[in-house]
């Protein structure tokens, strides 16, 4: 569940003025194409704004060796060492360079979070234990409510298939690598579902003895997984419309249409229940719930913020699309900083549209940011706690 900031105001002040930020995640979306059309999803569904692009937009794959390069740029050149890197798409394992990738990442000893869908890690739990720090699957209902949601039968299986062999194989090796979370959005499409959904994982995982967490920090053996509940991100009609104007005036730049497919204006459902159902939860499993959002809140009082007062993404991240195109905002096409087809990591990260959009989000928010998950990260890192395994670092390959 997403956290009420741990952050006071002046520690957001020193984030957001720091004359040398660095980057702490690098995000990559090789790839769009996905195997999947969840009707939540804003890439893919209902609303998705791919809906709208050309096919030639849609089945772009980024080029393996640009990226390399680009990664190399930024750990060397700008000698950044400690970021994570997290691949997303799409679903991330369809793209066509995909273990070149991983293994490249593995060379330079970058830890990977891997987001998934779970249709295709069934051949390759090994690989996957081998490579990967963590790894987060989404499953957002019973069998039969998140194939529904996700237009895709048999998922459900699929994924809790490959979640089973993966743990053995973490088992055999003794790993507590990766750490596995499975990722719920909650959402009209499930909410009357949550319950029997966790009932379903304990009864399907419990059989094989595998513990299910409530805090992906709290994983202490190969056998736990952690469970994350995410609300659903969405924005209002009339916040986008100002956020466009804003970026007009303050930025000089014309947003895309992508917050559209975000827009949820009237939220048709009950959480009482559920809050009700999440809070006896987490108080039996003794999980502090203190300071996560409170569901009705976050559905009903879209201008509550709970006091996350700046965006730390400026200061910490970039997402790189397929089409080699950089942004701060991993969800929105809008004010591209480079494209690393054509520029260095130094140009894109110290660049002047980088300095100017971190000049206008230290003083800001933008009215879409309020149910943009990316307001409720704290990039206190390393994102996890346990201990990263030791790499072959053997294949390292040094500055010339
Ligand atoms: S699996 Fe992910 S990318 Fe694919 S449609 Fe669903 S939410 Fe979108
Ligand atoms: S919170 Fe706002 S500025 Fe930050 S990534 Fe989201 S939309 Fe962009």
């Amino acid at each position: 569940m997403f956290k009420i900031s741990t952050l006071n105001q002046e520690e957001y002040l020193n984030i957001v003025t720091t004359p040398t930020p660095n980057l702490k995640l690098l995000q990559i979306m090789p790839s769009l194409l996905c195997d999947a059309r969840c009707k939540h999803c804003h890439i893919w569904g209902n609303q998705g704004w791919a809906l709208q692009e050309s096919k030639n937009n849609v089945t772009e794959q980024l080029d393996v060796e640009i990226l390399k390069q680009f990664i190399d740029d930024a750990l060397w050149q700008h000698n950044t060492k400690n970021f994570w890197v997290l691949i997303t798409g799409g679903e991330a394992l369809l793209y066509k360079h995909i273990f070149t990738l991983i293994d490249f990442l593995n060379q330079r000893q970058l830890p990977i979070i891997l987001l998934s869908n779970g249709s295709q890690l069934k051949k390759i739990s090994e690989y996957i234990v081998e490579s990967v720090s963590s790894l987060t699957i989404s499953l957002d209902g019973p069998e039969f409510v998140h194939d529904s949601i996700r237009n895709k039968k048999n998922l459900f299986k699929d994924a809790c298939e490959s979640i089973l062999r993966i743990i053995k194989v973490k088992e055999q090796k003794k790993s507590l690598l990766p750490g596995i979370t499975i990722n719920c959005t909650i959402s009209p499409f499930n909410i009357e579902h949550i319950k029997e959904f966790i009932k379903t994982l304990e009864s399907l995982l419990g059989v094989q003895n595998i513990k299910i967490k409530l805090d992906i920090n709290s994983i202490s053996s190969s056998k736990d997984i952690a469970i994350n509940f995410e609300p659903l991100l969405h924005t209002k009609t009339d916040s986008g419309i100002k956020y466009e104007q804003l970026m007009k005036r303050y930025l000089n730049s014309d947003a895309s249409s992508t917050w559209r497919s975000f827009i949820a204006d009237n939220i048709d459902m009950d959480v009482k229940p559920i809050k009700k159902y999440l809070l006896d939860l987490w108080e039996q499993h003794g999980v502090d719930h203190s300071k996560f959002v409170d569901l009705e809140e976050y559905f009903f009082n879209y201008n509550n913020v709970f006091n996350r007062i700046r965006c730390q993404n400026p200061w910490s991240t970039i997402m790189i699309r397929q089409n080699g195109d950089v942004h701060f905002c991993p969800d929105l096409k809008d004010f591209c900083l480079g494209n690393i087809y054509q520029s260095e990591f130094k140009e894109i990260w110290n660049g002047e549209k980088a300095i100017n959009f971190r000049n206008y989000l230290s003083n800001n928010l933008f009215p879409i940011c309020n149910r943009c998950c990316s307001l409720f990260i704290d990039y206190n890192w390393p994102p996890i706690k346990w201990p990263l395994p030791k790499k072959d670092s053997s294949k390292n390959v040094v500055k010339s």
